[in-house]
């Protein structure tokens, strides 16, 4: 008896950070995982990750942001991996700044990579849930979605796909599709170093600090968030759509 091929997932900005872990969870989880990233070649080392535990998983390279590319790259999954019915909506970007401060471009940036990408992906990729009749969509919100200082794009962005998850969730519920939201607190990754290092903080003074105010004392890790997706995309998470869970080690860290 031949076995039934692997589901398909793709998790975009999936080269590092919290990207990687949930990539690699699914892979472990028995998905067959397209890492998809900007750059292609940056995939190497979670695509490697999960070949090595035995699982399966393909490189993509695209601009979520960009129309075009989405389209290419989804098919290309489709065709190569087989049509994807799980998509986690996780590449994004930090432009910081005071109101007063924030050019046109910060504001355009943040809103492009992650509304505009996670349309473009969305719409790409629900086609194949639907035509499946089963498919899990997980999208990246953030704690700043309940507002942050120095991050009027991010947190608008983060509050936007909160709406964005639960009309996917009312839109796509009948075709066995559910649709989530994950709001990370600190989570130690490149962006959370990158923005200690704008504000000139020592790394580990920084996450000491920032674990300090987390109920559960610690920082978050990329496997923290894998772990919440991994429980989203589960079959036995069906019932569960148009949510959005926080993160964060207490309420809002
Ligand atoms: P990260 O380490 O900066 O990784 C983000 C990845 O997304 C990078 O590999 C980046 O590629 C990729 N990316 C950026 N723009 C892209 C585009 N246009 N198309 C495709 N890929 C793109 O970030 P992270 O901390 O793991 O965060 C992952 C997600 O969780 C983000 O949506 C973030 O907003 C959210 N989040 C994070 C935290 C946290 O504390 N870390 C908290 C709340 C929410 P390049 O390196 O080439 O730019």
């Amino acid at each position: 008896m031949s076995e039934s091929p692997a589901r398909v997932a793709v998790v975009t900005g999936a080269a590092r950070g919290i990207g990687a872990a949930t990539a690699v969870r699914l892979a472990a989880d028995g998905f067959a995982v397209a890492v998809l990233d900007l750059d292609e070649a940056s995939t190497a080392g979670t695509v490697q990750a999960i070949e090595a535990a035995g699982g399966r998983a393909l490189a993509v390279g695209a601009d979520v942001g960009d129309a075009g590319q989405v389209q290419a790259a989804v098919d290309r999954v489709a065709a190569e991996l087989g049509p994807p019915v799980v998509l986690v909506n996780n590449a994004g970007v930090t432009r910081d700044n005071l109101l007063f401060k924030m050019t046109d471009a910060d504001w355009d940036l943040v809103m492009t990579v992650h509304l505009r990408g996670s349309f473009l992906m969305t719409r790409a990729c629900q086609k194949h849930m639907v035509d499946a009749g089963w498919g899990r969509i997980v999208n990246l919100s953030s704690t700043s979605a309940l507002g942050n200082r120095g991050q009027a794009n991010y947190a608008t962005a983060k509050a936007g796909l909160q709406g964005f998850t639960k009309t996917l969730a009312i839109e796509l519920g009948r075709f066995g599709v559910t649709a989530n939201a994950i709001a990370p607190g600190f989570i130690q990754t490149e962006m959370t170093k990158a923005t200690a290092e704008r504000i000139g903080r020592n790394w580990e003074e920084y996450v000491a600090e920032r674990a300090a105010a987390i109920p559960v004392a610690r920082a978050g890790v990329p496997e923290d968030i894998a772990h919440t997706v991994s429980f989203f995309v589960s079959e036995g998470a069906g019932f569960v759509s148009g949510q959005v869970v926080y993160v964060a080690g207490g309420p809002r860290t």
